[in-house]
């Protein structure tokens, strides 16, 4: 017998060709995509406004894949982590965030990372595979299912993997997430290594969402070291891009700059961040460094911290300190490697 066919992992085109294919008229194409990612249903007998012969008929020929929930982690702080099993046995993890009136939604782009960034836990290990463009918006689905009625309010992706290494999969999952799960673009942001190249590409291909640089280092010495992605794309390259991205009117670019004592937490390089982020509308996140096991780094001190934080204010740039969320379930900020890693 042939096998299934998977209907999300059909481009919308390829959905519209197999419902012709199978005989039915093209409206029934929009028809399963809204129930599929607007109803965020999990499979074809769940789609009540088709007769119960046609759910039949299609459930022949086709099913629709979902992630399977391997494990939920809650931290002491409400913080939620989900590994989920992908069709090949692969694993991904997603995080939850709870926050005052949001709740964001941390997603994976990757299956593990190539970049290589020394801090990193998910970095360090390597990438095994791209994950696909139905794989990435999927994890929305069971997230929302398993907390209604509760709203995830934001999607950022921040979990595994660098978004502009799986460029067309992630612009693929930005439109299925925006146009077919109806989350505003103006609530999504992308965090990234810094692509150059691909970030103004992004800009042109993708829907407006918010831009957030994983910056890290002041200096091309320091951030060579720790980024191994500034040796291709050097920071005057990287904030170029930056300044030519076209941003839509009050936003800004968020950097991110995760502090390893010695590293990069200097004075001078606070001092430094200021005159490099000169003419580009931004806002810092100053991540002080989740440790995890096997690291050659250290968390500065709570001072330091702040006297980072005190330099960028004085230079008028606005910068807070990221509580770092679900520490104790290895679920904050580089701290995620799903199952495979270390085994
Ligand atoms: N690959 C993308 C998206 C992942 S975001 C990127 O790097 O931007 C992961 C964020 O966590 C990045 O801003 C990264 O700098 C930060 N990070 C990685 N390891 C960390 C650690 N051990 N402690 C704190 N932040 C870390
Ligand atoms: Fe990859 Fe981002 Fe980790 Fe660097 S910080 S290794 S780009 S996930």
């Amino acid at each position: 017998m042939a096998s299934k066919t998977n209907l999300k992992a059909l481009s919308r085109q390829e959905l519209e060709t197999f419902i012709r294919g199978s005989g039915l008229p093209v409206f029934r194409a929009k028809q399963l995509l809204h129930w599929i990612y607007e109803k965020r249903v999990q499979s074809i007998p769940e789609i009540t406004e088709l007769s119960k012969d046609l759910r039949e008929k299609l459930s022949q020929k086709a099913y629709i894949s979902n992630l399977e929930l391997l494990d939920r982690q809650t931290s002491k702080d409400g913080t939620e982590k989900f590994l989920f099993g992908l069709e090949d046995g692969e694993s991904i993890e997603s995080v939850l965030i709870p926050d005052e009136n949001r709740l964001t939604l941390c997603i994976s782009s990757q299956v593990g990372c190539a970049m290589g960034c020394r801090f990193c836990l998910t970095g360090t290990k390597g990438l095994k595979r791209n994950l696909k463009a139905h794989e990435i918006a999927d994890q929305i689905i069971p997230v929302s299912r398993l907390i209604a009625p509760g709203q995830i309010t934001n999607i950022v992706f921040m979990g595994m993997g660098e978004p502009l290494a799986n460029f067309e999969n992630v612009v693929e999952a930005l439109w299925r997430i925006t146009e077919l799960m109806k989350i505003s673009p103006k609530r999504i942001t992308l965090s990234t290594s810094g692509i150059a190249p691909k970030i103004l590409e992004l800009a042109e291909k993708a829907p407006m969402v918010n831009l957030a640089i994983s910056l890290n280092a002041t200096t091309d010495e320091v951030r060579d070291y720790i980024m191994p992605v500034n040796r291709a794309y050097p920071l005057k390259v990287l904030l170029d891009a930056c300044r030519r991205f076209p941003l839509p009117a009050r936003r800004r670019i968020t950097f991110e700059y995760v502090l390893l004592e010695g590293v990069n937490d200097t004075h001078e390089d606070a001092k430094r961040l200021i005159k490099l982020l000169k003419g580009i509308p931004s806002k810092v996140n100053l991540i002080p460094f989740n440790p995890h096991p096997g690291e050659e780094f250290r968390r500065p001190d709570d001072k330091r911290v702040l006297e980072f934080q005190d330099i960028l204010i004085s230079g008028n740039i606005t910068a807070l300190i990221r509580k770092s969320k679900g520490q104790d379930i290895l679920a904050a900020c580089g701290q995620l490697k799903a199952k495979y890693v270390g085994s």
